[in-house]
């Protein structure tokens, strides 16, 4: 993109422009597609042909994805993590039941230790849910949404349901996160 500011050809999406401070979509005299030079008044690029004014809120458009691949981390996250400790508490002393009756120990540790990724996906998929919402670091809601995913994996159902959506929601709202 470049520079509605100044028309300097930007990398990626900088929330300040490097060359002159501004933030790069804020200003009106040069096209954010080919950097031709444009008036405030212009809605089409002369030279591109790319929608110039009207770009803003063309940008809200979709901005709930993130949100809503989000809210979708935190509704499948939070049960996940109660779950997991559960699962992991549960485990663990059936473990150690099993292991006191054979005489065996570590058993319940080893059980227990078997809810743990559970646990870890759950809490990755929370901290990606709260950067969703707020649309910050793709890649650690991305992170967030792949871990729905295995969180949910062993019921199967949650995967289906909250993971994969999250997954789709969270790629296809890429341009919304900052
Ligand atoms: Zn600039
Ligand atoms: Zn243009």
């Amino acid at each position: 993109m470049f520079c509605r500011n100044c028309g300097k050809e930007l990398i990626g999406n900088p929330e300040i422009c490097p060359n002159c401070g501004a933030r790069p979509m804020s200003g009106t005299s040069f096209c954010p597609n080919c950097g031709a030079p444009t008036t405030e008044l212009t809605e089409i690029c002369p030279k591109c042909g790319a929608r110039v004014a009207g770009k803003v809120v063309e940008k809200a458009g979709g901005a709930w994805m993130p949100l809503t691949a989000g809210i979708l981390y935190l509704v499948a996250g939070v049960p996940a993590l109660i779950f997991g400790i559960v699962l992991a508490v549960g485990l663990g002393m059936l473990g150690g039941l099993i292991g006191g009756l054979g005489g065996i120990p570590g058993v319940g540790t080893i059980m227990g230790a078997i809810a743990v990724p559970m646990i870890i996906f759950a809490i990755i998929a929370i901290v990606g849910g709260v950067f969703a919402i707020r649309r910050r670091i793709w890649w650690l809601a991305l992170a967030g949404s792949i871990s729905v995913f295995l969180a949910g994996l062993p019921l199967i159902l949650p995967a289906i349901f909250l993971g994969i959506p999250a997954i789709v929601f969270t790629v296809m709202g890429k341009k919304h996160f900052k």
